[in-house]
């Protein structure tokens, strides 16, 4: 495999200037109080930042009215406020949208914006570039971890689909994108202290606004930190669940051999504020002839009694090389009839951006990890070619 290097961007590329969108409030206060402020007016001043930069989406320290001009002059030497370069956007013929985000040379990773989805689009988000956990039928999967994406990463991923849907200011009235969901590369609860800032960042009222109750985040099962994730950000529970005995979800999502089927139900019963007004969303791929038989079915509504639930069929996503198909379409509807019988509305979810790879699970980037001496030599290598070019 190999990596490229691209200096040639500006963005990605200066040295000494600190990109200060997508940062937390107190991550802003921090860059503040490192130029000198006391902690009041620091607190004062990052607060009216973060309402320029996620509020209004600015990209020009000279628009802040209400900064005086000496310091926005001074914030300006030190600091940027543009995007991370995009390497790849592609649109699908759904209106499905994907980013690949250039975070760093050879640090890249997905977004997806799904048009109808949630209140009136939804923007899937990426934690990690890669990630650990192998599960059999998913193509990030076939990806080792490169790295955490950090909080301000991930909200990056928001303001840059917010400039492609032009939905600066932050208002409430027709907006395309009403949701939130960390389903994309990645297992967010492996990576939750950055996961909670951003969503903090995310659900500001006074910056990009998009209320916690509209944020979704998805995981494999990583059972301890499930109670957890809820108490700190007061998001929506999703299960990535998959088959409703251990042999299979063992072999599917092999984390299920940490943290069995039992012990994430447990952990599922303690989150926070489960009740009529939340409920989790169970996904499960349809695999043809691996988890798809009507018995299945039957023990999937058996397990997720007493927890309130919705069901998320999801027909499987091909991607080259991927060793399974999906099921036929009347084994989907007739698994779906069993599930709508128990009282579980419309769960089968209709599969899109496949076209440009954008659906569930086929995301994957080629980053790959690179040790901190190798990258030095190849910026090293590639600054002295371009000197001499
Ligand atoms: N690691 C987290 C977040 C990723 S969510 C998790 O597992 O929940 C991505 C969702 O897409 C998961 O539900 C995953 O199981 C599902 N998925 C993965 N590969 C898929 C594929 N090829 N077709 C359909 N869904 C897939």
């Amino acid at each position: 495999m190999t990596i490229t290097l691209d200096l040639s961007r500006r963005s990605n590329a200066l040295p000494g200037k600190k990109r200060l969108t997508g940062l937390s409030v107190p991550a802003l206060k921090a860059e503040l109080e490192a130029m000198g402020l006391e902690p009041k007016p620091a607190s004062m001043r990052a607060r009216q930042l973060r309402r320029w930069i996620h509020h209004f989406g600015v990209t020009d320290f000279a628009a802040m009215t209400d900064i005086a001009k000496d310091l926005r002059a001074q914030l300006a030497e030190k600091f940027e406020l543009d995007r991370p370069d995009i390497a790849d956007h592609q649109v699908s013929r759904d209106g499905t949208q994907k980013w690949l985000t250039r975070y760093a040379p050879g640090i890249e990773g997905e977004s997806v914006y799904i048009p109808d989805v949630g209140k009136a689009g939804a923007l899937c988000v990426s934690s990690q570039v890669g990630c650990t956990l192998n599960c059999t039928f998913c193509h990030t999967g076939t990806q080792a971890l490169v790295r955490n994406l950090t909080a301000q990463e991930i909200v990056q991923q928001v303001i840059i689909a917010r400039d492609a849907l032009a939905e600066w200011p932050s208002s409430n009235e027709d907006r395309r994108l009403t949701n939130i969901v960390f389903m994309g590369m990645g297992e967010p609860l492996y990576n939750l202290d950055n996961v909670a800032e951003a969503i903090d960042t995310i659900s500001d009222g006074d910056g990009i606004s998009i209320g916690r109750r509209r944020i979704t985040v998805s995981t494999a099962g990583v059972a301890p930190k499930i109670p957890e994730l809820g108490a700190r950000t007061g998001a929506m529970l999703a299960i990535s669940l998959h088959a409703t005995n251990d042999d299979l979800r063992n072999e599917l999502v092999p984390l299920n051999r940490k943290y069995d089927i039992k012990t994430l139900f447990d952990a599922i019963r303690a989150y926070p504020d489960l009740g009529n007004s939340k409920r989790v969303t169970f996904e499960y791929v349809m695999l043809k002839g691996v988890n798809d038989t009507l018995a299945e079915a039957r023990d999937l509504v058996k397990l997720l009694k007493g927890v309130p639930s919705k069901i998320n069929l999801i027909p499987f996503n091909p991607w080259p090389g991927s060793p399974y198909e999906c099921s036929d379409w009347e084994t989907i509807e007739a698994f779906a009839e069993v599930l709508n019988r128990a009282g579980y509305a419309s769960p089968i979810r209709t599969p899109r951006g496949r076209d440009i790879l954008a659906a569930c699970g086929q995301l994957r980037s080629e980053s790959v990890k690179v040790r901190a001496s190798e990258l030095r030599k190849q910026r090293l290598a590639t600054e002295g070619s371009e000197a001499q070019g």
